[in-house]
């Protein structure tokens, strides 16, 4: 895991597995974290960290319900989660959904957890978050270095498109844009990575939609292949 402060009070997190950022939100006497990171040692680690800036919990905040975006109860037990209504409809929908993608990926790692998961959920829903006082955006699942967009089972182009309009008057005012896998973004980065993204979903569904230069590799292909069969 890689720690780094973006700036007094932010404080990111970023997992091994996937790069799933957690990012520290500290000001006056409130302190959130938003999102979590996978591995049992990682999210061991988030309580010292905490601890050692002398910031007390008021509560976590998901971005979304996808399984490792999710796993913050299991640093901080008895924290209340704030998510959007979306996610919140969504982890009722599909009670237990999160907790059994998280084992059979801990299966797939011979991870083993001393507590399992008690909160879960999924996709097509979400929020992202705007810390006016930091000048952050954690933007979950978008603007992704790492990752290409990712229609998963309800995403939607359109929608999709339609969150990036969202989102980049805030990137443009941001000093930071953490997203849900990679590193931290100026935003000169991340709205190259947003043209990137445009263009590449306006492009959908055809096979030759241009993958950007640093994100085609076998696992962005395999998406790529997923998105095209979706948008057909
Ligand atoms: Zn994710």
């Amino acid at each position: 895991m890689q720690v780094v402060a973006l700036h007094e009070g932010v404080v990111v997190a970023r997992s091994v597995k996937w790069q799933t950022t957690c990012t520290i939100l500290h000001d006056g006497d409130e302190t959130f974290v938003v999102d979590s990171v996978i591995y049992p040692d990682e999210l061991g680690a988030l309580p010292g960290i905490l601890a050692q800036a002398g910031w007390s919990l008021s509560g976590l905040l998901v971005t979304h319900g996808d399984w490792d975006h999710v796993l913050g109860r299991l640093s901080f037990p008895d924290a209340s989660v704030g998510v959007a209504e979306t996610t919140a409809a969504r982890l009722r929908a599909e009670p237990g959904r999160a907790a059994r993608q998280l084992r059979a990926a801990d299966e797939d790692d011979y991870v083993q957890r001393e507590r399992p998961l008690p909160a879960d959920g999924h996709t097509q829903d979400g929020m992202a978050i705007w810390s006016a006082g930091h000048r952050v955006l954690c933007c979950g699942d978008y603007l992704s270095p790492v990752e290409i967009p990712w229609l998963q089972e309800q995403g939607s182009r359109d929608a999709y498109l339609a969150t990036l309009r969202r989102l980049e008057p805030y990137v443009q005012q941001a000093d930071w844009v953490v997203p849900g896998h990679g590193t931290p973004l100026d935003p000169q980065r991340a709205l190259a990575i947003m043209r990137e993204d445009v263009a590449y979903l306006e492009a959908l569904p055809s096979e030759d939609a241009p993958l950007p230069l640093t994100r085609r590799d076998r696992r962005m292909k395999e998406i790529h292949r997923d998105n095209v069969e979706r948008t057909r």
